[in-house]
């Protein structure tokens, strides 16, 4: 018989038919990325979620790592299949367990008995097993309030079930849930950072990326598809939407104060981020702007971008120091790419004295003269959208 994986489910809060919503969504997501390990059944029953190979040739190894990505499970654990018969299932345990149980100083068992035809009801079942563990391993304790190990047995009707303490799994919400949102996502440390965040708070991404070839180069797009890229465990397969931003940093560069110049080119990326979000039925904008990082993250100045949109602008790192940007981006895996020394698009043309308080009313005598809505429309046409799929761990 094969090992099966457990999701526990996360914010329990949920009530009614949200909790419906979240279950569902997290069980088609799951099924999403797990099927280049394998073939899988997944149920839902109490808040657990059932991942069970249907044949013996399943990576449960890269399921198990994939499984560690979903969001909404808070924890993820590997059990072991067993007969239900209480020596089997002490069998069960000792092999399964061995390195945990030759760790550990302190123990409890935990049964849970769906099948109420099993001759033992859940406490005989754990007493049993717990005197036999006790007696096996002299330097285990039994302890009932805060082991170091705890022995879950789960006798269901097909089989008996045997696992040990979870892992943590990714938190948050099943990606979907929310609804969709666009991403701007640049080269940086802080955007995936940011997409990620938001992802966990159960939102489909949209990835925008503003492209000025040739002033950046085809190495730095890639770099940002790399970083969509290993985005995917997390968010599911994405769309890069890459803008050509080009024709209209020269048309600022040609007709507007160059100390406007940073300020003025993020509202377009701002209108232009709000078109692909009404193109692909998106909620929200998505930036990974941290307040008083730099010269254009302002107040001021992020009253002026939000000024030309009329959607919610998500901006998950807005508290946050870099030391903290930087911890999530290392422990998801963007950070070794983001720090790769590729030009972004806002660097090329930065102005020597960049406004620091721009008013909206400065912003709009600056773009008096330029044809906003044109432009707009001919860079969201020209879009180029990069499809990207899930990352295989
Ligand atoms: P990051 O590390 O995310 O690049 P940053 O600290 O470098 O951020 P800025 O360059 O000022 O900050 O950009 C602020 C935000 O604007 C970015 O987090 C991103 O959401 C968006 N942005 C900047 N440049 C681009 C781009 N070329 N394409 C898409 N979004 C961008
Ligand atoms: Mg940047």
């Amino acid at each position: 018989m094969n090992d099966i994986i457990l999701l526990k489910l996360g914010e329990l809060v949920l009530k009614g038919l949200n909790r419906h919503n979240f279950e569902d969504k997290l069980m088609s997501n799951a099924r999403r990325r797990l099927h280049t390990y394998g073939q899988f059944k997944v149920t839902t029953k109490q808040s657990i979620t059932y991942v069970e190979p249907q044949s013996d040739d399943c990576d449960m190894d890269g399921a198990f790592e994939a499984m560690k990505k979903v969001f909404g499970a808070v924890g993820v654990c590997r059990c072991r299949a067993c007969e239900k018969d209480k020596d089997a299932m002490l069998c069960a345990v000792k092999e399964f367990l061995a390195p945990q149980l030759a760790a550990a100083r302190t123990f409890k068992v935990e049964c849970k008995r769906s099948d109420k035809t099993f001759p033992l009801n859940s406490i005989q079942l754990a007493q049993y097993l717990g005197g036999e563990l006790d007696e096996a391993y002299p330097h285990l304790t039994a302890e009932m309030h805060h082991p170091d190990l705890t022995v879950y047995v789960e006798v269901r009707d097909d089989a008996a079930f045997v696992h040990g303490n979870t892992e943590p799994g990714a938190g948050g919400l099943p990606v979907g849930m929310g609804g969709r949102a666009v991403s701007l996502l640049s080269g940086g440390i802080d955007s995936p950072v940011a997409s990620w965040m938001m992802a966990k708070r159960g939102l489909c991404l949209e990835m925008v990326h503003f492209f000025s070839y040739p002033y950046t180069s085809e190495e730095a797009k890639q770099k940002v598809l790399d970083l969509a890229k290993l985005l995917t465990p997390w968010t599911g397969r994405l769309v890069v939407h890459v803008v050509p931003f080009t024709a209209i940093q020269e048309e600022l560069r040609r007709s507007c104060p160059e100390e406007y110049f940073t300020i003025l080119m993020r509202r377009f990326m701002m209108r232009i981020s709000a078109e692909v979000a009404r193109r692909t039925g998106s909620g929200a904008l998505i930036t990974g702007e941290s307040l008083g990082q730099v010269a254009s993250q302002t107040m001021e100045a992020m009253l002026c971008t939000g000024a030309v949109v009329d959607i919610p602008v998500f901006r998950p790192v807005i508290g946050m120091d870099k030391e903290e940007i930087v911890r999530i981006s290392r422990k998801i895996g963007t950070f070794e790419t983001s720090i790769l020394p590729y030009e972004d698009c806002c660097t090329v043309f930065t102005p020597k004295h960049p406004k620091l308080k721009p008013t909206l009313k400065e912003c709009e005598a600056a773009e008096a003269k330029l044809d906003v809505e044109g432009l707009v429309k001919a860079a969201a046409d020209g879009i180029e959208r990069v499809q990207i799929g899930v990352e295989q761990g």
